[in-house]
């Protein structure tokens, strides 16, 4: 996808920025929870289109949580 288009694109919720998961094609906004679809490069930026995301998904990531118990 357009890195120019990406930089102009906010979540429509929250006028946040968004990061774009270029494996899964969507655009996550970490603060409301939702990962808004690309689809053929085109972002959907509907709520009603946006899948919820994990509670997992929404922890960021950090170097120290390898899943060790
Ligand atoms: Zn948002």
């Amino acid at each position: 996808m357009d890195k120019e288009l990406l930089a102009m694109l906010v979540c429509p919720l929250c006028k946040g920025k968004l990061k774009y998961d270029r494996k899964a094609q969507e655009l996550l906004c970490h603060y409301d929870g939702l990962a808004y679809p690309v689809r053929d490069g085109i972002p959907v930026m509907l709520p009603e289109e946006a899948r919820r995301m994990e509670v997992d998904e929404k922890l960021p990531a950090s170097p120290g949580r390898t899943g060790e118990a």
